[in-house]
């Protein structure tokens, strides 16, 4: 046996040898302007926003609207005002508005109820790139012990100030910047009532035929300190999911199953990405990716997004604290339970917020994924064939083809083959590895990665 696993380790190492122009990954530099962007979010303001937000009193969907100081009324009509401040600054570039519509009586709505996310867009710079669009939302909408309760005090710092007051920074920070692509910033309503606010927006833009190319959605991000003590400053969780839990399965998705496409979909490409350009640009966080939609028992406004057929992404804290979320303020057995702002760790989810505006802004700076990627399947060969359709955005340099082993989480190999549509590499089965290809323009942005379909006219 031993003998066997030195044989197969010196094949297996010479075979990748072999690769002279192969490179391994994550040997790209860091981008200044994204390490700029992420530094100038500020915990300061992240407090600031979080500190306001939890003094509503509660953010409940069912609560009072007229009131300008108590209730999710007073609350959004807050959080569009300073999303208007910023966008003054921009001399108008972003756009900010309120997207309302009525919700019919469901499970948690127990009369037709307004539901109102505040949108703030970034319409993209560049011709070709500004049809593709990028989502990051917060949801503003808070819940005590119950989600129907519309009077008991519901600061929800943690869920989800935390994310909306990322979302408002985000959008603050990097609407002072131009990026090809467009980025919407929206604080949604209506999520504890399940999801209700995310899901009219994706299923409308779902209508509209739109391009959302990604979507983060930016839920409890903020405690440091989970229910055992345990403390974790430096590490994300980012739930992505493999397959989409649809039925039936469009026959894209059937067809990359076919090749043992399930862990190359667009949704855990995108994470993939999002990890890669959160960790170069966002000194000491480590994203860590989890194969799956969502925790047990919970759920998210990524997952409207997902229904609709987008790629969608979760960001949650590691170490979650059940006596901040979800529960009347009080003192239980000597032990304060309550969603408070005394338990968040602002400095914590001013990193979350990093991670965010670095993946965002290499995304959105970067060109769309290649379109009509193919594999050529014409006859049995030990090299790999992968053809392409050129992308249309004028600064366009070349495309890069990148491959793993096919039980490996990540890209480990790569080879940029410049500004062409086609490209072998030989002496490198598609049957032992995960290939895919990625587009790059003059300034050094990526795009995310595509996986190929089957080439073969003659085998449909
Ligand atoms: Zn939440």
């Amino acid at each position: 046996m031993r003998s066997l696993a030195i044989m197969l380790s010196c094949c297996v190492a010479t075979l990748f040898a072999a690769s002279a122009p192969a490179q391994p990954r994550e040997t790209e530099p860091p981008n200044p302007l994204i390490r700029k962007i992420a530094d100038e979010i500020s915990a300061k303001r992240i407090e600031a926003n979080i500190r306001k937000l939890a003094g509503f009193g509660t953010r409940n969907t069912l609560s009072d609207t007229k009131s300008d100081t108590r209730g999710i009324g007073a609350a959004r009509r807050w959080i569009k005002s300073e999303l208007d401040t910023c966008a003054k600054e921009t001399g108008g570039r972003l756009q900010v508005a309120f997207d309302e519509h009525l919700a019919p009586v469901s499970r948690r709505i127990p009369q037709p109820t307004p539901i109102v996310n505040v949108v703030a867009t970034l319409p993209g710079a560049q011709a070709q790139s500004k049809d593709r669009i990028y989502v990051v939302s917060g949801h503003y909408d808070s819940m005590p012990s119950s989600p129907t309760d519309p009077e008991m005090d519901a600061p929800g710092a943690n869920d989800d100030a935390s994310g909306t007051a990322a979302v408002m920074e985000l959008a603050c920070v990097m609407s002072k910047h131009e990026f090809d692509a467009t980025l919407v910033f929206m604080a949604v309503a209506g999520e504890e009532q399940g999801l209700i606010g995310a899901r009219f927006w994706a299923e409308r833009a779902k209508k509209e035929g739109r391009n959302i190319a990604g979507m983060i959605t930016n839920d409890i991000i903020g405690n440091t300190k989970g229910f055992d003590g345990t403390v974790v400053k430096n590490r994300v969780r980012i739930f992505a999911e493999g397959v989409p839990a649809v039925n039936p399965l469009p026959d894209d998705i059937v067809a990359a199953l076919r090749t043992g496409g399930e862990n190359d979909l667009p949704t855990r490409q995108l994470a993939r990405f999002i990890k890669s350009a959160a960790e170069r640009h966002v000194a000491g966080m480590q994203v860590d990716l989890i194969y799956r939609r969502d925790r047990y028992l919970r759920g998210g406004d990524h997952i409207p997004f997902l229904e609709s057929g987008y790629p969608a992404v979760r960001f949650t804290e590691p170490n979650e604290n059940w006596r901040h979320q979800h529960q009347n303020v009080r003192v239980e057995d000597g032990v304060q339970l309550g969603d408070l702002p005394e338990f968040v760790d602002f400095e914590y989810t001013a990193n979350v917020a990093r991670v965010n505006a670095a993946a965002l802004a290499a995304l959105a700076l970067g060109p769309a994924a290649p379109q009509q990627v193919e594999m050529e399947n014409l006859r049995l060969e030990n090299n790999t064939t992968l053809r392409w359709k050129a992308n249309s955005e004028p600064d366009i340099a070349g495309y890069r083809i990148v491959w793993r082993e096919t039980t490996s989480a990540f890209w480990q190999w790569s080879q940029d083959v410049g500004n062409m549509t086609r490209e072998t590499i030989v002496g490198k089965s598609k049957d032992n590895f995960q290939f895919g290809v990625q587009a790059y323009d003059k300034h050094g942005n990526h795009s995310v990665v595509a996986y190929p379909k089957p080439y073969n006219p003659g085998r449909p």
